[in-house]
């Protein structure tokens, strides 16, 4: 492998889901789930924020199905809805072991521009001459930017890597040792912001159950509604959002960025 890779290219990472994510795509967008042959989570348009993304399924006929995010029911990728169970223990964001990592540039002015926008992590020499070559033909358009900027760009997923692991990893079974670099002085002291965190927990454990059980009797209403509801429960928590928003507030002090 040594010999046949060059060089590793990674992805900035929120988390993986599974594919009975896109299985709960096509029964909210009404098409079988045997007929998807391919999906693009995030179809972005120029003429829209980035951060307003459309799911697409691709079918065997040709056709294509497309849904906003913001009408799904488990439409809130921070919600953990289908998250691999290992990603709740994970403490890297920035594919720190690539020797080139490309994220999305989550903060403004970028994250309104619909085309979207990256940061792009170069850790060899190598391939950093690659890219000063595109950049200097014109292929691509980068500028540096500093360290800061691209925690700033990631400053979710870091919190839920650095201060969430920190609180997570004192759940773990007692015989499981735990190696990460996460200092327990990150552990969140807000209760709002330990509920944010159990609930996407919570979220990320039972939406394989609930979406298993969904299948096994037909009864596909029963993901459907669960999801809404645990959905707006979670957005209320963490975006004081709906009438689960305004309680949240009149008993639990915000505890500042998600
Ligand atoms: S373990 Fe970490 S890097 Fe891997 S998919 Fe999960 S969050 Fe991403």
């Amino acid at each position: 492998m040594r010999d046949r890779i060059a060089y590793t290219l990674g992805l900035f990472c929120g988390h993986m889901k599974s594919a009975r994510f896109v299985e709960s795509l096509a029964w909210q967008m009404g098409v079988d789930p045997d007929a998807v042959i391919g999906v693009d989570y995030r179809v972005k348009t120029p003429d829209r924020p980035a951060s307003w993304y459309r799911a697409r399924l691709y079918l065997a006929n040709g056709n294509i199905c497309e849904k906003d995010w913001w009408n799904l029911v488990d439409g809130d990728w921070g919600a953990g809805f289908f998250q691999n169970p290992a990603c709740n223990f994970c403490d890297d964001v920035v594919a720190e072991t690539a020797d080139i990592a490309f994220g999305d540039a989550w903060v403004e002015p970028y994250s309104s521009d619909g085309r979207g926008t990256n940061v792009v992590v170069v850790r060899n020499p190598e391939p950093e001459d690659i890219v000063e070559h595109a950049i200097r033909g014109g292929r691509v358009d980068l500028r540096p930017v500093g360290a800061g900027f691209v925690r700033e760009t990631q400053a979710a997923g870091l919190r839920q890597r650095r201060e969430g692991l920190a609180y997570r990893r004192r759940w773990r079974p007692p015989a499981i040792e735990l190696r990460k670099r996460v200092s327990s002085d990150l552990l969140p002291h807000d209760p709002r912001r330990k509920l944010i965190y159990r609930s996407r927990y919570l979220i990320s454990l039972w939406s394989h159950r609930v979406f298993a059980t969904s299948r096994w009797t037909r009864l596909r209403l029963l993901y459907l509604l669960w999801a809404r509801v645990v959905l707006s429960l979670y957005q209320g928590l963490a975006y004081s959002r709906g009438v689960s928003g305004r309680v949240c507030d009149m008993f639990l002090k915000n505890g500042g960025p998600r």
